[in-house]
């Protein structure tokens, strides 16, 4: 399978931008099947660069992440991210982890902090890492893994210091050895073009930095969702999605529109990839790339 940063950096060549689609481990046997036989199978026919798969909190979906991985390798021939988090591992543990993802094929990994499953704040498990930095530092010395990192276009949630500081904290990251930044999601691009701006022009930094997008699917789950990872809903969106409150068919559509809208101008100014969060549905996702003219 192929590193993703070598998918980046061939693709400014042929200036298609890179497609990556994200899932999540379904909780029920019914919900697998759905994932794997229907939604990921719809997706791949838009011929998306790779896809990755969330680490459940405290490692409670590490057999499930690591299935999916296999499977959109082995069945489909697609290159897969794995994610995996500090959350309630050892290092001990997580080069055993490692090892798992290695011996799968897998040479890609998001390493991201994670949260406590429940909420709460964070504490480093003994014996374990209390920042993402540290995991990029033990990946990079397991073997030859191309790793990414997560970005925050608003600031991380729990950065008191601002999100001029938790840029420098992602910066760090990339120093101790990580390829791409994969971001949170956000709905006004002005938020991702200040914090491209900063990381390149202030902080030097230059790997590719990819923005995260969603197609609303609902406006109650994404106000569950959004109030979860702290991204923020300008107020003219919010305005729309009470008008959409009661109707998830229009705020479907409503959905798919704002997407498409936003990734155009995205890539306009010239982002390396689009990764999207699917939520496991491939219907929006795949009706965004049909109206950008890259399925
Ligand atoms: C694309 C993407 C995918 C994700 N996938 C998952 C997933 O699969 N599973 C999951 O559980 N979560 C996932 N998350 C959520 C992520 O785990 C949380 O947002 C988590 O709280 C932060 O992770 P991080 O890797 O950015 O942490 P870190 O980079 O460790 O940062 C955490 C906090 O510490 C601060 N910080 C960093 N370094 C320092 C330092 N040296 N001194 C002081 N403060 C510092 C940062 O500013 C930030 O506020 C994902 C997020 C994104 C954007």
């Amino acid at each position: 399978m192929q590193l993703i940063r070598d998918i980046y950096a061939v693709r400014p060549a042929n200036g298609r931008p890179v497609i990556s689609f994200e899932f999540f481990p379904p909780k029920t046997a019914e919900g697998d099947r759905a994932l794997l036989e229907k939604q990921i199978p719809a997706l791949l026919q838009t011929r998306p660069d790779y896809c990755s798969v969330t680490y459940g909190a405290g490692g409670s979906t590490r057999e499930k992440t690591l299935m999916i991985v296999d499977r959109i390798q082995r069945d489909h021939g697609l290159t897969a991210l794995a994610h995996l988090t500090c959350v309630n591992h050892t290092r001990e543990e997580v080069r055993r982890l490692l090892d798992q993802i290695n011996a799968l094929g897998c040479k890609n990994i998001l390493a991201l902090r994670g949260d406590p499953p429940g909420g709460g704040e964070f504490t480093a498990t003994p014996g374990g890492f209390e920042f993402s930095k540290q995991l990029v530092q033990a990946i990079r010395e397991t073997g030859d893994f191309s790793i990414g990192v997560a970005g925050f276009p608003e600031g991380h949630v729990a950065c008191t210091e601002g999100k001029h500081a938790d840029w420098q904290h992602l910066k760090e990251k990339i120093e101790a050895g990580a390829d791409f930044v994969l971001t949170q999601l956000f709905f006004d691009n002005a938020d991702f073009f200040e914090f491209r701006s900063h990381l390149r022009d202030t902080l030097g930094v230059n790997v590719p930095l990819v923005p995260g997008v969603i197609a609303i699917l609902s406006a109650t789950q994404i106000k569950k969702f959004t109030q979860m990872c702290g991204a923020r809903i300008p107020a003219a969106l919010g305005v729309k999605l009470e008008e959409l409150s009661h109707d998830d068919a229009a705020a479907a559509e409503f959905g798919i529109e704002y997407a498409t809208r936003q990734c155009q101008a995205l890539l306009e100014a010239g982002v390396p990839g689009l990764h999207f969060y699917t939520l496991n549905k491939a219907r929006s996702t795949v009706r965004v790339l049909h109206n950008l003219g890259l399925a």
